[in-house]
């Protein structure tokens, strides 16, 4: 008689392959290009295709399956479609791993449930997006988790709030909607010595423009579904630094299940692959429209990062290599002439949102900071006037102009 075939292909060509390797010198966009190549693995094609399968056959030896094995298993556990966005993060946040989830919150959330237990102090930014802090004022209370928050404006000290009790720092800078640029190196000393681990949301500067892990930051976070994503059509979020700490995140990834669906992940690397030239054109946009609106006789103020104060300024210039496309603009009339400044505008689309290459246009008061009474946005230095802007790459003079246009008509 003959002996039955193996049930599956031998094991060797199920291990989770290696990316090719590139030269050290390659700049940000080889990089992104050439940085998550495994052609041989892939039929020689060029660009990586898209695993859209759920599950895996088994190799002969069971053991080599499952998390941590050798090979792959089951999505949720594992897909190569998510190895190429997390390979590209990594190598741009300057990381030892990173990797993917089903949106900035997923990864958020795994992070902090990672992280965290009963009796523990996370020290928190009170500018941080909304969602993170919907986490850390519904949810991790219930858990026995306290928050300490900080205001922007008092985070200048970090020794002061950090003590012995505080497990992890949540931080984000520049901070939504004003701005303000915090000093992260600062910080993650301040958090060293405490034994805290420092977690960085880098969702607004991107590692183009910032990288906090080189700040000595213990793991960045990001919501993929803004710049890295760069198109507003997928959501995604990715986690970077040390594996040691990542090990420990796919165990609650794993059972939390905010899993990247793969064709989402293939949509994540396109999008990186253009993140260097796109962030150029969004640096561009962002200079040249909040130039134009300063001193125009329709604006109370301009926020732009370094433009808070000359301490911001030095910091900016000292953690950022470029400033982003996030502007926000204090129109005079208070909502009233925000809304009318929204209706004005002839390019720039109202939606929520940023980091993508087309130009949207919000009012915090109406989407993120909704929640707090006008006393409390007013103390924070949020008027009912304020207008954020995600410049996109289209070109920097019809933004201007559409800008000025639509301060003109107030
Ligand atoms: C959008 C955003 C998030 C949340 O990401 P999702 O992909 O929407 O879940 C987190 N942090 C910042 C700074 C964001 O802008």
């Amino acid at each position: 008689m003959t002996p039955a075939p193996p049930r599956t292909r031998p094991l060797a060509e199920h291990d989770r392959p290696e990316f090719d390797p590139i030269p050290e010198w390659s700049g940000v966009t080889t990089s992104l290009i050439h940085g998550a190549r495994r052609p041989e693995r892939n039929a020689g094609a060029v660009v990586p295709p898209i695993y859209q399968t759920s599950t895996f056959q088994y190799p002969e030896a069971f053991s080599d399956a499952g998390p941590g094995g050798k090979v792959y298993h089951y999505t949720r556990v594992g897909n190569p479609s998510h190895e190429v966005p997390a390979e590209l993060v990594r190598r741009l946040e300057g990381a030892e791993g990173a990797r993917v989830f089903a949106s900035g919150m997923g990864a958020i959330s795994a992070t902090l449930l990672t992280f965290l237990s009963a009796g523990d102090e996370v020290v928190a930014l009170e500018d941080l997006y909304g969602g993170t802090i919907e986490i850390l004022t519904d949810l991790l209370p219930r858990l026995g988790i306290r928050v300490r928050w900080v205001r922007a404006d008092a985070a200048g000290e970090p020794e002061k709030v950090i003590g012995s009790a505080t497990r992890a720092v949540v931080l984000e800078s520049p901070t939504n909607p004003l701005l303000r640029v915090i000093d992260l190196k600062r910080w993650t000393e301040a958090a060293d010595r405490a034994g805290a681990l420092t977690i960085v949301d880098n969702t607004f500067a991107t590692p183009v423009n910032q990288r906090p892990l080189a700040l000595r930051a213990d793991l960045v976070v990001h919501s993929g579904t803004k710049y890295m994503g760069g198109h507003a059509d997928l959501m995604a979020g990715l986690v970077a630094g040390p594996e040691r700490l990542l090990e420990r995140i796919d165990a609650t990834h794993r059972v939390v299940g905010a899993v990247l669906d793969p064709f989402a992940a293939f949509l994540l690397a396109r999008g990186l692959r253009t993140l260097g030239l796109r962030m150029a054109r969004h640096n561009e946009n962002g200079r040249a429209v909040s130039a134009a609106a300063e001193g125009h006789r329709n604006v109370v103020h301009v926020n732009y990062p370094g433009s808070g104060s000359d301490e911001d300024e030095r910091v900016a210039a000292r953690q950022m290599t470029g400033r982003g496309g996030i502007v926000s603009i204090e129109v005079r009339g208070g909502l009233a002439g925000a809304e009318r400044f929204l209706r004005n505008l002839e390019i720039i689309e109202v939606a929520p949102s940023l980091g993508g290459v087309e130009s949207l246009a919000s009012l915090p008061v109406q989407t993120s900071h909704r929640y707090l009474a006008p006393s409390e946005r007013a103390a924070r230095g949020i008027g009912d006037g304020l207008v954020r802007l995600s410049l996109g790459i289209e070109e920097p003079e019809d933004l201007v102009r559409d800008v000025r246009q639509a301060l003109d008509g107030l």
